[in-house]
């Protein structure tokens, strides 16, 4: 989502010219890769409960699937744009390229805000979706999954219209379903766990024991909430966890200084992530502002719900603590925070490599829809594991080996097998 001096796509062609020049990337494979291949815009028509018509504004962008079929989720969103969309498709292609799973790189999104439309409401904005783009996606050429306000349910709708346009049983077109329906065990856990597993090796690396750590945390949705989950599994402590609040409209942090009580702390949050304040008082909570996650003094900052939350201004309030920032959220850092965290040897696990545990398992969840046997769930994590670790440990040691930011090091690595299957091809 855009703000009126952020545009994510401009950040995402930033961070891919600062790598293509250090690649030494000819111009051809340049133009290529800093835009997206395919893009879809779209009108959606819903007759609203109240019996008048609506028009939603969709969108598909495909920025490469050089690697395999194109994979990424949809987000429903008032403040939606074509830009975020495109920086999100193209944080996909480098995603799947990081982990070394043969997909390619999409992303969609419907401005729209779920708070406000009925279920029946939504359904039809799932099916007309579907409908706009069902030429365009498929197993073997584009595959969806759920991203901010999409659900298990929204996925099975789009599955559901996909297969009554195509009269066949097609379970690996989308990922994210209802377990049972096609989903995976273990995705609901896959994105958050899988920040975890690299927040491990991280801190295995420098030498911290999990013990003796405390975090803070932005967002308290799915990915905040598995990855919080592990992460005290391991033996931490979080002290800070932030939300949007729905009603008044703006963020809030609610602080525990002696650590918060995961399981109490959820059963008074809905189903969009957002932690109940009367109730959260109640139990003791300190509330205070939005940022004031960024500006606690602990050992790891895990911003985990929205782009642009450590940019220029913000990261003045990193205390001097932190040692590791480990990218829940896609696009939380810009690149002139990114310039300080370095400078200041803070421990970055970029985004696309932290957060690629959801896509590995929607990769998993689509080899076991399209040979149509499941996994068992230990089986789907300990797999998960095995990938984001040997993903972890290759850019950590390359960027060891040639002194580079993670960012930059993840970087390389994808960019450069993108780069590779293009020109394999012979597109470039
Ligand atoms: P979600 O909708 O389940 O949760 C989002 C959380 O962020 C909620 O708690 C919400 O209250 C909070 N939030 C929203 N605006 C905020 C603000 N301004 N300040 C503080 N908190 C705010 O979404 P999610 O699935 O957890 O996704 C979070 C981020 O992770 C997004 O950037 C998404 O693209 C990324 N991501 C998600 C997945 C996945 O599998 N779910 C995979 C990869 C990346």
């Amino acid at each position: 989502m855009a703000s009126k001096n952020f545009n994510a796509f401009e950040m995402a062609q930033k961070q891919f010219d600062s790598v293509a020049e250090m690649l030494n990337l000819d111009q051809a494979t340049k133009d290529l890769l800093r835009n997206p291949m395919r893009e879809y815009h779209f009108s959606i028509p819903v007759k609203m409960d109240d019996g008048t018509v609506k028009v939603f504004r969709g969108f598909r962008v495909q920025h490469n699937d050089a690697r395999g079929p194109g994979k990424g989720g949809i987000r429903f969103h008032p403040q939606e744009t074509i830009d975020t969309v495109r920086a999100l498709a193209m944080w996909m292609t480098w995603k799947t390229a990081v982990v070394d799973i043969p997909l390619g790189g999409s992303k969609g999104g419907v401005i729209c805000d779920p708070h406000h439309l009925s279920m029946k409401e939504q359904e039809q904005i799932c099916r007309g979706w579907v409908r706009q783009l069902s030429k365009d996606i498929g197993p073997l050429r584009d595959v969806p999954a759920p991203d901010v306000m999409t659900s298990a349910q929204h996925m099975l709708w789009m599955l559901d219209e996909y297969e009554i346009i195509t009269g066949n049983k097609y379970p690996g077109l989308i990922t994210g379903k209802p377990v049972g329906m096609g989903g995976s065990l273990g995705r609901t856990e896959a994105t958050g766990y899988g920040v975890i597993f690299t927040l491990r090796e991280a801190l295995k690396e420098l030498g911290i024991d999990p013990k003796k750590t405390k975090a803070s945390v932005q967002g308290f949705g799915n990915v905040a909430q598995y990855a919080i989950e592990l992460y005290l599994k391991l033996g931490g402590t979080v002290i800070a966890v932030s939300c949007w609040d729905q009603d008044d409209q703006t963020s809030y942090t609610f602080l525990k200084k002696d650590g918060i009580d995961f399981p109490k702390l959820l059963s008074i949050t809905d189903q969009f992530g957002g932690i109940n304040k009367d109730k959260a008082k109640a139990l003791g909570y300190e509330i205070l502002h939005g940022d004031a996650w960024i500006e606690q003094d602990v050992d790891i900052l895990l911003p985990c719900a929205l782009e642009n939350q450590i940019n220029s201004e913000t990261v003045k309030k990193i205390q001097k603590n932190v040692k590791v920032i480990a990218e829940g959220a896609n696009g939380p850092t810009t690149p002139e925070a990114d310039a300080v965290i370095k400078e200041r040897g803070i421990f970055m696990i970029p985004d696309f490599l932290a957060n690629a545990g959801g896509v590995t398992c929607s990769y998993f969840e689509q080899v076991q829809s399209n040979m149509n046997y499941y996994w068992e769930k230990e089986e789907v994590l300990s797999k998960l594991d095995v990938k984001m670790t040997s993903a972890f440990l290759s850019v950590s040691e390359l960027a060891r080996t040639k002194k580079l930011y993670m960012r930059d090091a993840a970087y390389v690595i994808a960019i450069d097998r993108v780069a590779q299957a293009c020109k394999e091809r012979g597109w470039v």
